[in-house]
């Protein structure tokens, strides 16, 4: 079986609610298509708590993941973290790490899209940076916009507010369009330079 073209690949983007109400919109959609991908999709949404809910996995393993993402801010700036959350539990921790996240995610409009090119997923999760702001490269849309970190948002029992999402791998791409987007709201057209031939 041959496998895609790179230049096939295909990513979700969410502006969430804190790039929403920031007005990074333009400047979000600006970086993704100076890099020469492909927005395919676009809509802005206000989106309810089961739709959120399907977005995000429910699976042990992601969960307790956002559970560990605590516990490293917790434990490298020396804070309690059954204390403030009432548990050490990892999973307990991700559940409830997970709840605020639907709150924050639903809490205003998010902007949807699309974007395709090479390697989208990886691109577009470079453009993002790393999850948390305070460990964000500068020259990232997280690191240039935002100014968060696990321990100061678990104190307050919220998410963190790290202005977009992106898809992690292209399974998760291909279920997420899927979620977000029907086949017909997706336009297939080129870009100019894919018609450029040296
Ligand atoms: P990413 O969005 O970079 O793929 P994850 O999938 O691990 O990151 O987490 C989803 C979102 O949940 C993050 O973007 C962030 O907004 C929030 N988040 C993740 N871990 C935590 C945490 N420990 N505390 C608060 N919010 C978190």
């Amino acid at each position: 079986m041959s496998t895609p073209h790179p230049r096939e690949e295909r990513t979700l983007v969410l502006v969430k609610p804190d790039g929403v109400k920031r007005g990074l919109i333009g400047e979000i959609m600006h970086r993704i298509e100076q890099r020469g991908l492909k927005i395919i999709a676009l809509k802005m949404i206000w989106a309810t708590k089961p739709e959120m809910d399907k977005h995000y996995p429910k699976d042990e393993v992601w969960i307790t993941r956002l559970g560990e993402k605590t516990k490293k801010t917790y434990d490298k700036y020396g804070y309690d973290l059954k204390g403030e959350l009432g548990t050490e539990d990892l999973f307990e921790i991700g559940k409830m790490v997970r709840g605020w996240l639907l709150d924050f995610m639903t809490a205003g409009p998010v902007v949807k899209m699309v974007v395709q090119g090479v390697h989208a997923v990886d691109m577009i999760r470079k453009i993002a940076g790393n999850t948390m702001p305070y460990l964000a490269d500068m020259g990232t849309v997280r690191g240039d916009y935002s100014v968060d970190s696990a321990a100061a948002a678990n104190k307050e029992k919220r998410s963190v507010h790290n202005i977009m999402h992106a898809s992690e791998t292209t399974e998760e791409a291909k279920n997420e369009i899927a979620n977000w987007f029907t086949e017909d709201e997706i336009y297939v057209y080129k870009r100019i330079e894919e018609d450029i031939q040296f």
